[in-house]
């Protein structure tokens, strides 16, 4: 098939470049210039695993490539899929990246002749698709949906760090919809995928995302919240979830205490789904309390730190780890950003290292100290703290910490075996 995408951020060129790994011929719209020459010229505009290597390989084969020009792709194309950002605005859910391209998108259907199918894929709050995407499309195309264009909703569920595989590999793919035109042609596009397609309406697929989302968060607050208690128990909390996470009910994943979630996903569409659930008059206390576990959840450390430390005024505290999670350099409501900002407040020094995140995390706090290594990081500091489980925090050996001038090693990730003077947020 011939697809256009818009938006080629994470999830904008995960699709694509997954796309055209299963044979299909993609355009990749954006309107960042330099990301379009970016990706024209085999370059991840961030750090993903795989992709870049694929997106080199689709290019070479010419099954992609990227433009700013939105009424080429659409018109070179039979199906558009809208990957543009959902962020969480002043008052819930900033849908202006959506409105903006559905008026556009409505304006080039106006000039085109043949059927097109327009399949939004950024995550949207229920309703939205019908209440905001379609009479925008049909207002400034003037065209009738069914007739002249389809219209369908396909929630991603892939995770940042392992994009590419979990566009392929999904557990499940949900095409929302209610013409069988463009449901049959998401089902052909997906056809040799291998999983479950669960076909539903515009506004059920919307949810399914925000569900997913906001259950897994709330999993993590609640193993933080045992976690929290288990501490003062002395009682391992790994230990007992991988007994509990044992009941298929329940299920090992998502239960590891640390410091909470962060991320470009779950924070911003919990309070979307928060703030979407007040305005129908229902008070989510559930969801409302994840968030706000998580909320403090972070400082805890800075806590923790204190406690073992005493005043933290001129204390050098050693940082690994800043993006939200490994294999991304992905810092967007990151719990580092919480605890550096409250380290920096309390007058300590921040030596901070992370394999990937570094160049984003510099704009944002210039005047801390960036190491080339955890070892230059740990030289004559007071205190360790540990914030993302990358793989190369967890060959960090005992005798790696011996430089420090205290040796105090918090871990707000449990990634270290075999380090004294070691102990986690929550263990
Ligand atoms: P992103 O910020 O990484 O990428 C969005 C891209 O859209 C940017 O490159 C931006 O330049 C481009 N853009 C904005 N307006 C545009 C326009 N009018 N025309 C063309 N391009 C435009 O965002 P993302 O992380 O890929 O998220 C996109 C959507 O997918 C969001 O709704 C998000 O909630 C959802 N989602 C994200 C993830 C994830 O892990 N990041 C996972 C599942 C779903």
């Amino acid at each position: 098939m011939k697809i256009s995408v818009i938006g080629s951020g994470f999830v904008g060129l995960s699709t694509g470049v997954g796309f055209a790994k299963k044979e299909n011929d993609v355009i990749l719209v954006d309107n960042d210039r330099e990301k379009v020459n970016k990706i024209n010229d085999g370059v991840c505009p961030f750090y993903e695993p795989e992709l870049e290597d694929e997106l080199v390989e689709q290019l070479y084969l010419g099954k992609i490539k990227a433009t700013d020009d939105l009424q080429y792709a659409v018109l070179n194309s039979d199906i558009s899929f809208i990957c543009v950002p959902t962020p969480f605005g002043k008052k819930g859910i900033d849908l202006s990246y959506i409105e903006k391209v559905s008026k556009d998108l409505g304006m080039v259907l106006k000039d085109k002749n043949a059927y097109h199918i327009v399949v939004v894929k950024s995550t949207v709050v229920p309703e939205t698709t019908e209440r905001i995407v379609l009479p925008l499309l049909e207002r400034f195309s003037g065209k009738s949906f069914g007739n002249y264009f389809g219209l369908c909703v396909n929630p991603e569920f892939l995770r940042e760090g392992s994009a590419l595989n979990d566009f392929l590999n999904p557990d499940r793919i949900v095409i929302g919809g209610i013409d069988e035109k463009s449901i049959d042609a998401l089902k052909r596009l997906y056809k040799n995928f291998n999983s479950p397609i669960i076909v539903t309406d515009w506004r059920t697929a919307e949810m399914i995302k925000y569900v997913s989302n906001a259950f897994l968060a709330t999993k993590i607050s609640f193993a933080n919240e045992i976690g929290n208690i288990c501490k003062k128990l002395d009682i391992d909390t790994y230990e007992v979830m991988d007994a509990v996470g044992l009941d298929h009910r329940i299920c090992r994943e998502f239960l590891n205490a640390g410091i909470g979630f962060g991320g470009s996903c779950f924070p911003k569409d919990l309070s979307a789904l928060i703030v979407k659930s007040e305005s129908l008059r229902y008070e989510p206390k559930l969801l409302k309390e994840v968030l706000e576990i998580n909320k403090k959840q972070p400082l805890r450390m800075v806590e923790l730190l204190k406690e073992r430390l005493g005043d933290l005024k001129d204390k050098t505290v050693a940082v690994l780890g800043l993006s939200f999670k490994p294999n991304t350099s992905d810092i967007r409501d990151a719990p580092s950003l919480k605890i550096v900002d409250s380290l920096l407040k309390r007058g300590c020094k921040v030596k901070a290292y992370d394999p990937k995140a570094m160049d984003d995390f510099k704009k944002m706090f210039p005047n801390i100290t960036y190491c080339r290594n955890p070892r230059d990081a740990l030289n004559g500091s007071d205190a360790c703290l540990i914030l993302t489980e990358w793989d190369e925090f967890k060959s960090l050996r005992d005798t790696d910490f011996g430089v420090m001038k205290n040796r105090l090693i918090i871990e707000g990730r449990r990634v270290l075996k075999g380090v004294k003077g070691c102990e986690g947020i929550c263990w």
